[in-house]
């Protein structure tokens, strides 16, 4: 992408309605703009790494056998008060009324939807198990819309559903999902814990949720230090193999590490104390198993090996989507702006031309960016006529990790610069040799 021709829309000034530091940097980098309150326009820039975490997503849950499908965001409200969700749900449920005055909804969740295809087209064990997956935009009328795109009424979730035939099964999916969240989140270069929680309404008593240490974050956490050095790094997984499941499970929740809702102080004293520490995160996601609640309510079952009926077990698991995007953020920034991780970055590279109009150094920064994106890289090349100072503000905000800079004195000896944005340090370099070393950096995501 050359910059004269994207839709960039920067700002210069701190915007005065964003407290944290992840809604005035995508402000000012101009990837979202406020529609109203907790409602945002994804503009080019947020889009693109919206889609990045997006396709993460769904890479990482296919690989668990997982299936992707769509379900609509309006939904009639008869099934809700099949479940007794639709008075439960209260404030935050967005009710609709159609022309024919019928109650509509706006989906703020899926399980009873998903609930009803299923009773509609299952009934053997044979056709277990089964878990389905959608990524699509859901709405709860938040009381207090905040922090941009982290609390927001609108947002971008992925929402799944396993249906198996008894507890052994559905608590081996439910290991499977942790297994692949740990996955997801490194890939986005976060580090999300998974914390023992409460169900809440959900029900059930099994669940996770995952969450980003950040100052900012909205939940108290407590937890074993050492939960930090814990990584899930490029180790083979068999999804189907309940053993490995249930081991990862075991490495990744047996030191402590709880919210606030199920802290016990007790069980912290017991750690020992260099350990222990109180924080703020960030829930990125949560994963419940909650046996028959919604099948017993929407009498979704099926039959066993021996003939017999019998309601079918359930979990669901949420990843926040566009809630990720303020997350990394939070944990991926310093004083100049977002500092993507590789993963993640709507940009593999910028080019900055430090003098753009004279010819040598116009024609070397074309032959970069067309062989970056000959091998499949995005570069964003800045060919605006602007100071080199302007054009260093804009690429350390927008945060791309890795920069090139060419200018016509570097060019005389053969030689141009690259930058890391994390560490800020700079090598000189042939250009052919700055490419394949922007190549090698991305050659296994
Ligand atoms: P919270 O406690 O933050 O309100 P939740 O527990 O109600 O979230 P879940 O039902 O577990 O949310 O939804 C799955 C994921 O969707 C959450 O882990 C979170 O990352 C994300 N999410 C939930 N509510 C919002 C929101 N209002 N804005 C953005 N993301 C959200
Ligand atoms: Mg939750």
């Amino acid at each position: 992408m050359r910059f004269s021709r994207y839709f960039l829309p920067v700002l210069k000034e701190n915007p005065s309605e964003a407290q944290i530091v992840s809604h005035r940097l995508m402000l000012r980098a101009g990837m979202i703009k406020q529609a109203s309150a907790g409602i945002y326009s994804w503009l080019p820039l947020g889009f693109k790494v919206l889609r990045k975490i997006e396709n993460i997503v769904h890479e990482e849950q296919q690989r668990a056998g997982h299936m992707p499908m769509l379900m609509p965001t309006i939904q009639s409200a008869d099934l809700w008060r099949e479940s007794g969700r639709y008075d439960a749900f209260g404030a935050e449920m967005l009710r609709i009324k159609d022309r024919h005055d019928r109650d509509m909804l706006f989906t703020p969740t899926a399980e009873e939807l998903i609930t009803d295809i299923f009773r509609t087209h299952v009934g053997s064990y044979k056709d277990l198990p089964l878990t389905v997956y959608q990524i699509q935009w859901k709405f709860r009328d938040e009381i207090r819309p905040r922090f941009g795109v982290m609390r927001g009424r609108e947002f971008y979730m992925k929402d799944g559903y396993n249906f198996d035939l008894n507890k052994a099964d559905a608590l081996h999916a439910y290991n499977r999902h942790l297994v692949s969240y740990l996955r997801t989140y490194e890939r986005m270069g976060l580090k999300a814990i998974p914390m023992r929680a409460d169900s809440g309404a959900m029900g059930g008593d099994n669940t996770h949720e995952f969450l980003v240490l950040a100052e900012t974050g909205e939940s108290e956490v407590f937890y074993d230090n050492s939960v930090i050095a814990l990584t899930f790094g490029d180790r083979e997984i068999d999804y189907d193999n309940v053993e490995q499941c249930a081991g990862v499970l075991d490495e990744f929740t047996n030191l402590y590490a709880r919210t606030d809702e199920t802290h016990d102080e007790a069980l912290f004293a017991a750690v020992p104390e260099e350990r222990r520490r109180v924080a703020r995160g960030i829930e990125v996601g949560q994963i419940f198993y909650f046996g028959t609640k919604y099948s017993e309510a929407l009498n979704a079952v099926v039959q066993g090996p021996d003939g017999k009926l019998s309601p079918v077990h359930m979990g669901s698991h949420g990843i926040g989507v566009s809630r990720l995007l303020g997350a990394i953020i939070e944990a991926n920034h310093d004083d100049k702006g977002i500092i993507w991780p590789e993963g993640v970055t709507p940009f593999h590279c910028g080019i900055i031309n430090l003098k753009q109009g004279d010819e040598e150094a116009d024609a070397a920064c074309d032959a970069i960016y067309n062989s970056m994106t000959a091998l499949g890289l995005e570069p964003l090349y800045d060919d605006r006529k602007e100071r080199a100072g302007g054009k260093f503000a804009t690429m350390d905000l927008i945060g791309i990790p890795w920069r090139i800079t060419i200018g016509p004195r570097g060019l005389k000896n053969g030689i141009v610069e690259l930058t890391s944005r994390r560490t800020g340090e700079s090598e000189e370099l042939s250009p052919e040799s700055a490419v394949q070393k922007v190549i090698s950096i991305y050659a296994n995501m």
